[in-house]
């Protein structure tokens, strides 16, 4: 199939999956109130890879695919194949100012990423090595969207799986049979399942122990899979006019818990079967940190550049921008973009060719440091939201519409800003409020600071894996022994 549009992938949902919402199964996700806007936004993604403008930036050649794909799903051999992906999952990002943590693109590179180093795979067997390449092609051809689901429900932290009051309630193998394994229990947080294609299920953090070999398990399934379950939280999609819920009326995605009963995955979407040790070592060892946070990294740099914007025009409405302490605000925030920004160019800078396989790897040192950075640093623009807007913030209208009805002028009198008029300025408060007040503002916060996993594990892993301690180090043995 070729690169697929916005209604090809609408279409491509209406495939009797079960998802429920408020205790009610969702008879049509595409028509679903609360997922339409969702959906509507990863459809203007697809589109995109259609116009002129975007099309050849978006949409390239792959030799292991052996037709035109997505730009994600590219392997990247050369220092021009890694700009270009950057620049794409750039102007997917700004499509929607960064709001959609889970496009298209997140797990379409993750997938190429495991299929360019097939070869950890192969440590279990050839055929396991062979379905994850087998699939990443099958996903990339069919131009499809992957959600996926790492963690157990959060249990008893001090016990493992297999000791939990009930070891039934985490994802573990059943069965398994000439057709595939069998699998039941629950796995979270799958953002976007009711409206993706696939979903892929790895097992994270990687703290497997002997005896949780049946836990251990990673795979891939179509979302509409006789057995599985999607299980939704509240929408925060405000539904409404896009004028009074500029962010959240269009670019809500959903969070979801998977529920599994029985459910048979085929033996060909089986890529690491009750294997403790290689999947504990699959995140690191599959290099699909490099390649996934190349995108996660120019996704944060399009949000806060879009956060940054906001706060310059609340300074602006009321005449401050040029305040030396507004000034320093502005620059402290100009500064986190920017260093964001760096950590892909930098990444790039630094990469590095795989003999292995011959694949150019973006520097993971550089993009980790934005991994680390982003969950403080988007939390304090956001805050910079809130000191410029301050009680303004809390003083907008129910509706823009009021601006028409017999009070609009007094309306109009009580927001008007320095340049601006009331209309205009409050139009800028809807947007801040979406951003600082709102719960999809909320839900934005804690995705920046837990999408790559818990922040502390992280940096210790960083510390961990620092390749230029022992350069530092030695360095400093050096000037203390020369004392
Ligand atoms: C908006 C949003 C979207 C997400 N989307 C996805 C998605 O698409 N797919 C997906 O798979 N996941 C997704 N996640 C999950 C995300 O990866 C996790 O939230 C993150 O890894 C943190 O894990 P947790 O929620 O289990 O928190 P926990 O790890 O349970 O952390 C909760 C608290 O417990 C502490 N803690 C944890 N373990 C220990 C320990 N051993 N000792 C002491 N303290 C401990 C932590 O420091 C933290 O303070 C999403 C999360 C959010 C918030």
């Amino acid at each position: 199939m070729p690169i697929r549009n916005g209604s090809q992938y609408i279409s491509g949902l209406r495939d009797g999956r079960e998802v429920w919402y408020g205790g009610e199964k969702v008879a049509d996700v595409t028509k679903f109130p609360q997922f339409e806007a969702a959906v509507r936004s990863i459809a203007e993604l697809y589109d995109m890879q259609h116009e002129p403008d975007t099309r050849e930036l978006l949409v390239c050649h792959s030799e292991e695919v052996g037709q035109e794909v997505g730009r994600a799903f590219q392997i990247p051999r050369t220092a021009d194949d890694l700009r270009l992906k950057r620049e794409a999952y750039f102007a997917w990002a700004q499509a929607n100012c960064g709001m959609v943590g889970r496009s298209p693109d997140f797990l379409n590179v993750m997938l190429a990423a495991l299929a360019a180093k097939k070869s950890f795979f192969a440590e279990d067997s050839a055929e396991r090595a062979n379905n994850v390449f087998e699939y990443y092609r099958f996903v990339a051809r069919n131009d499809l969207f992957m959600t996926h689901a790492l963690l157990d429900p959060q249990l008893d932290k001090g016990k493992l799986r297999n000791e939990q009051s009930d070891p039934a309630i985490c994802l573990q193998v059943v069965d398994e049979n000439e057709n595939g394994i069998v699998l039941s229990g629950i796995k979270r947080i799958a953002t976007a399942a009711p409206y993706a294609d696939e979903l892929l299920v790895w097992p994270f953090p990687p703290t497997f122990q002997r005896g949780e070999e049946s836990y251990a398990n990673v795979f891939a399934i179509p979302m509409n899979t006789k057995g599985l379950k999607t299980i939704c939280r509240p929408s925060f999609s405000n539904i409404g006019t896009t004028r009074d819920f500029p962010l959240s009326s269009r670019f809500d995605e959903m969070d979801a818990t998977v529920v599994f009963e029985d459910v048979l995955v085929p033996w060909d979407r089986v890529f690491v079967y009750k294997n403790v040790s290689l999947l504990n070592r699959m995140y690191r060892d599959s290099r699909m940190r490099e390649l996934t946070a190349h995108q996660t990294n120019a996704r944060l740099e399009a949000k806060l550049g879009f956060v940054y914007a906001v706060v310059q025009r609340l300074a602006e409405a009321q005449g401050m921008e040029g305040r030396p302490e507004i000034m320093e605000m502005l620059g402290e925030a100009a500064v986190k973009i920017e260093v964001v920004r760096s950590t892909t160019r930098s990444a790039e800078y630094q990469a590095t060719i795989d003999p292995e396989n011959g694949v150019l790897y973006p520097d993971l040192a550089s993009l980790q440091a934005g991994r680390a950075l982003g969950p403080i640093y988007y939390p304090e623009m956001i805050d910079m939201i809130r000191k410029m807007g301050g009680g303004a913030l809390v003083q907008v209208p129910v509706s823009m519409d009021e601006f028409d009805s017999p009070i609009g002028s007094d309306i109009e009198k009580a927001l008007r800003g320095a340049s601006i008029n009331g209309r205009e300025k409050t139009q800028l408060l809807k947007i801040a409020w979406d951003l600082c007040g709102s719960e999809f503002g909320a839900r934005h916060e804690l995705y920046e600071k837990n999408y790559a996993g818990e922040r502390g594990a992280l940096l210790a892993g960083i510390q961990r894996e620092y390749l230029r301690k022992e350069f530092h180090l030695g360095h400093f043995d050096e000037f203390l022994e020369a004392l």
